[in-house]
């Protein structure tokens, strides 16, 4: 193994420790993979993405460990960085991709602008970045002149969104963290720019953490996958694993609330019932209002996030009743391909 980011028990609260919005996430990235994080909106799935880059909202309060691993072997310990460190190490180490390129590009500023911005902020040589910009956005089936001489405005959402990617990826960035990156596009454009994505991550030795509500779309792409609920792991494990084998009755729920994971047609249908608000998570396992396998057990304890099979031992889940989610909660046929 070797890990790139390292977070561990992150915690993101507010009121003075009283709500959390994360509640000790621990998971080691690794290095050139592609990790896939599914949640409901709501789950603290983008509170993850932004602790990752210490960039938690306020009033949230993050804590807990989070390590980057340098190709020089070096370590950065993420929450001691000065905020001159940390705005450095959000675009040259590890950059974020949020939803809706629209709101992150300035309309009143050419694309190109948006680059020369950027590289004179860190220090770059404008030539050589804008070289480097024209061949990533060549990368994504763009027209680098083009689109660098266009207002966002002027490019179709799926060139903005690419755009986008091409623009966090300026100052080269090892890591990337892309929050609901296509969610507002249609489903041809996501699958492409999912296949963009697999490309990129070859071509530039990206790690890729991708976050999304949809399940189905990120098991076309993921190494890894994770899924968060109300604000904690539930499960996390290999692709195969978790889209074929998954030991937690949430999991399995949701890959059957969408009827073929190669080809989801339909948008993914709502498990019964709501995930709770920061301030109303349930008591024990906080999926037991909506598990049809709960116990007084799992009302009382909180499971833990382990490896619960010693022969699938890359795969952890937090159910006290793992056995009988396999066999009581089957998945539907198609699903596991
Ligand atoms: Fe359901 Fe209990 Fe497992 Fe929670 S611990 S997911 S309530 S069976
Ligand atoms: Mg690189």
């Amino acid at each position: 193994d070797d890990p790139i980011l390292e977070i561990d028990d992150a915690n993101v609260t507010y009121n003075d420790g009283e709500t959390y919005v994360l509640n000790d996430a621990s998971v080691s990235i690794d290095r050139r993979e592609i990790l896939g994080i599914v949640g409901e909106s709501g789950s603290g799935k983008s509170m993850f993405a932004s602790a990752l880059l210490d960039a938690v909202p306020d009033p949230g309060v993050l804590s807990g460990q989070i390590r980057y691993h340098r190709n020089d072997g070096s370590t950065v310990d993420v929450l001691e960085l000065s905020d001159e460190e940390l705005r450095q190490f959000r675009w040259e180490e590890v950059s974020m991709v949020f939803q809706g390129a629209m709101s992150s590009f300035n309309p009143t500023m050419k694309i190109r602008t948006h680059f020369t911005e950027t590289l004179k902020t860190h220090d770059r040589s404008v030539s050589e970045g804008i070289d480097f910009a024209r061949g990533l956005l060549e990368n994504l089936y763009l027209e680098p002149d083009r689109v660098l001489d266009s207002y966002p405005h002027e490019l179709s959402g799926g060139m903005q969104q690419r755009a986008l990617i091409a623009l966090s990826m300026v100052l080269n960035p090892e890591v990337l963290v892309m929050d609901e990156p296509t969610a507002a596009l249609d489903l041809l454009m996501q699958r492409s720019i999912l296949q963009l994505l697999d490309d990129l991550q070859s071509m530039y030795d990206l790690t890729i953490v991708f976050i999304t509500h949809d399940l189905p779309l990120v098991a076309s792409l993921a190494d890894r996958m994770a899924i968060i609920y109300a604000f904690q792991f539930a499960e996390i494990g290999p692709r195969d694993s978790i889209i074929g084998d998954s030991a937690h009755p949430y999991t399995r729920k949701l890959l059957n609330a969408t009827p073929n994971i190669d080809a989801p047609l339909v948008e993914m249908q709502p498990i019964d019932g709501e995930g709770p608000a920061p301030v109303n998570v349930p008591s024990g396992c906080r999926f037991h209002p909506r598990c049809s396998l709960a116990t007084e057990k799992c009302r009382a304890e909180d499971p833990q996030l382990d490896v619960f099979d010693e022969f699938d031992t890359d795969h952890r889940a937090a159910c006290h009743h793992w056995q009988e989610a396999r066999e009581e909660i089957p998945l539907n046929a198609g699903k596991a391909s």
